[in-house]
């Protein structure tokens, strides 16, 4: 007898976009946690913005006051950021920052530069979008993949089923994400411990058994030390199909304007 394996029930399609550059400033800020921050940019330039992907990355240029030459801006400081949410008519793009501190660059500008604050947003330059309907969904990461986690569970049908877990400080710094009843969403708390070491416990921690049937969409980002974890579970344990799965390092601990691998 010859089994013949149907095709899978979703796809991860490569979609490229047409790079721009655009200008923008600081419209409000909104605190959801102590150390994340929700902004809201505005300008005509968002006008027809699009993100096709839900873990799409944009690159945000941190200028400084006074610059607004399109090439000096260009030259500017720049990290890597989700797009959250935008009305492309109105022209206006939500960003989710984690405040981590006072070192670096964006997350400072997000936590303090003062309302009309001008920034750039480059890109996104391409997507990977989710085509079909997995069976089912896990999610993990720290803060800085809440918003691509937000936007994934925002793809998801009411019948959706699958996982989400999600490691922050402690309970009073957990960020809520909708999902449908099917998709449970759970914390874990790092406290002191070395960002994203306690997620990857809980990672190493999952059996074979736990893995949801069928095809899976697999999504893991967080601090750089999580990827080992992230594939040793979605690509050896629960055996995912690798171009089902995302596993990335979103920040490296100690290098600043870490460029993750695509
Ligand atoms: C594809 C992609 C999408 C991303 N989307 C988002 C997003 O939507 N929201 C978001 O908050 N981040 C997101 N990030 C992560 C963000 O790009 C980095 O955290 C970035 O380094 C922050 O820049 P910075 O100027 O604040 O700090 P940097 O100047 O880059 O770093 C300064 C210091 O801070 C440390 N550091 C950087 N980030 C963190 C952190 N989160 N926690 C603790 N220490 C840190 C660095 O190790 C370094 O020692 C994304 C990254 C990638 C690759």
């Amino acid at each position: 007898m010859s089994f013949v394996k149907s095709a899978p029930s979703f796809r991860l399609e490569r979609q490229p976009l047409d790079l721009r550059f655009r200008r923008a400033v600081l419209a409000a800020r909104t605190w959801e946690t102590p150390t994340y921050v929700r902004v809201r940019l505005e300008g005509d330039d968002l006008r027809g913005f699009t993100s096709l992907g839900s873990d799409d990355h944009m690159r945000l240029f941190f200028p400084g006051d006074g610059v607004d030459d399109l090439d000096a801006m260009r030259q500017a400081p720049s990290r890597e950021y989700t797009p959250l949410a935008w009305d492309a008519e109105a022209g206006w793009l939500d960003v989710e920052f984690a405040v981590h501190g006072d070192q670096g660059v964006a997350a400072p500008w997000a936590a303090s530069a003062p309302l009309g604050s001008m920034i750039g947003v480059g890109g996104p330059r391409g997507s990977m979008v989710v085509t079909g309907r997995p069976d089912g969904w896990f999610l993990a990461g720290d803060e800085t993949a809440v918003p691509a986690i937000r936007r994934f569970a925002g793809l998801m049908d009411d019948a959706a089923v699958g996982r989400i877990l999600i490691e922050v400080t402690d309970a009073a710094h957990e960020l809520p994400v909708v999902t449908p009843p099917g998709v449970g969403v759970s914390f874990v708390h790092r406290g002191a411990a070395f960002p994203g070491t306690v997620l990857a416990e809980a990672l190493d921690g999952l059996p074979a058994s736990e893995r949801p049937d069928g095809d899976v969409f697999g999504f893991v980002a967080a601090e750089q030390g999580i990827v080992k974890s992230g594939r040793r579970l979605l690509l050896e344990r629960w055996a995912l199909a690798s171009d089902q799965v995302v596993v990335k390092g979103y920040w490296k601990s100690g290098e600043a304007e870490y460029h993750a691998p695509h």
